[in-house]
């Protein structure tokens, strides 16, 4: 028996016509042969809505009681679509993550999957078709519901593909794809046939908002098969999977950006060992993902400067959380930017060619775009510019690295 696993996110399951087209696709796929897992988000702008209320309804927000109205719009879903295939007579029911139990560690509104256990699905299977899973929730061992973070159904269904071995993870969504850049801004943006897990990892991390980055860090680990593919069109969707796979390995293989960036710099730090530490490891406590970090020491090297970049939706947090360090560390202060973008050229075949960044710096330097701060990886490297240069540089980019279609 194999197991599909096939995701759907919120525009595929945005209202009731929706999750009956969701139905058919996933009777079409019956028609293969495989027992299917369906993961469910919640309707579109659902999830938005229930943190909404949360908001209001208290100015401390209790997270265990977060937890208990969030996951409440993939208990929707999942209970809908089951209903919708028994109207086409496919024999299925829904499982809640309790019920699974799909189980988690104690952090709520951002938990983590410890374990799934199959058993009960895996003997639904011996009589049913399809299993109903609601996304994004789970259990944990105080008994407690647990969320995964926002878009945490994309980790749910990786995760399910990998403790029930499924042959693959669809993720059905309203793009065909992974594009080499995002097609509204790009319009020479093309549909990528394969891309390896390590090039989606960076790519997602970087700002395509495609797929969840922790699901693609899950999938990388276990060597689960994904595809990203449209729920509205019959069309194959992107591949992602092993790097081995890939023949051609492009040095260039997409470009990603984000505009929910913020740059701090911490000026006039003085300069010992340790000081670092103090400041990351505040940052780390609040759980603020630190990337583009770079040092620079004073003319007199008796302080130096430490510039980083955060989400722009955790500045506050993170200038509080810094702020928590200033007597030990001693620094004069702190300086913030939220009119940047950060832009992330991605690919394998880059570790073995040199020049690549030259050509991005020599392309952006003839539009007279200004570097700020510069990151590398073996396999990428990103700018930090100002938020209106984005557009201009991803096209610049897209073209000077032979992407455009
Ligand atoms: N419904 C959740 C969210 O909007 C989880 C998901 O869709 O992946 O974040
Ligand atoms: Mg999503």
């Amino acid at each position: 028996m194999s197991i599909i696993v096939m995701k759907f996110g919120g525009t595929s399951v945005a209202d009731i016509n929706c999750i009956k087209n969701v139905a058919k696709k996933i009777r079409n796929e019956l028609r293969n042969n495989h027992k299917i897992v369906v993961v469910v988000s919640a309707m579109a702008g659902t999830t938005n809505q229930l943190i909404d209320w949360v908001k209001e309804a208290a100015a401390n927000v209790n997270k265990r009681e977060y937890d208990v109205v969030v996951s409440s719009g993939e208990q929707i879903t999942s209970g809908l679509l089951t209903l919708a295939l028994s109207d086409l007579n496919i024999y299925s029911r829904s499982w809640l993550g309790w019920q699974v139990p799909l189980l988690t560690d104690r952090i709520h509104s951002k938990a983590s999957i410890v374990k799934i256990d199959t058993k009960a699905i895996k003997n639904f299977f011996k009589t049913g078709d399809v299993a109903v899973v609601a996304g994004f929730q789970g259990v944990n061992s105080n008994g407690d519901i647990s969320t995964l973070g926002r878009g945490g159904s994309d980790t749910s269904a990786v995760a399910f593909a990998a403790a029930l071995k499924a042959k693959r993870c669809d993720i059905y969504t309203d793009v065909e794809g992974i594009y080499t850049s995002d097609p509204r801004i790009v319009s020479k943006a093309n549909k990528l046939v394969k891309v390896s897990f390590e090039e989606m990892m960076e790519m997602s991390s970087q700002g395509a908002k495609v797929l969840e980055t922790r699901s693609v860090a899950l999938a990388m680990k276990y060597g689960v098969r994904i595809q990203v593919l449209s729920s509205f069109k019959d069309t194959l969707g992107t591949f992602v999977v092993d790097e081995e796979e890939i023949m051609e390995k492009k040095v260039v293989s997409g470009i990603a950006h984000s505009l929910n960036v913020a740059k701090i710099t911490i000026v006039g730090i003085p300069d010992k060992p340790g000081q670092a530490a103090k400041l990351f490891s505040g940052l780390a406590q609040s759980s603020i993902n630190v990337d583009m970090i770079v040092q620079s020491s004073s003319p007199d090297s008796n302080s130096t400067d430490l510039t980083f970049t955060v989400p722009e939706t955790e500045l506050k947090f993170a200038i509080d959380a810094i702020n928590k360090t200033k007597f030990d560390v001693g620094f004069k202060e702190i300086l913030s930017d939220i009119d940047v973008g950060k832009i992330a050229v991605v690919g394998v075949g880059m570790n073995a060619r040199p020049g690549v960044a030259q050509k991005m710096f020599e392309s952006l330097a003839e539009k007279s775009i200004n570097l700020q701060v510069i990151s590398t990886s073996e396999i990428k490297i990103s700018i930090l510019i100002e938020a209106s240069y984005v557009e201009l540089a991803l096209r610049t980019l897209h073209s000077a690295f032979d992407l455009d279609k």
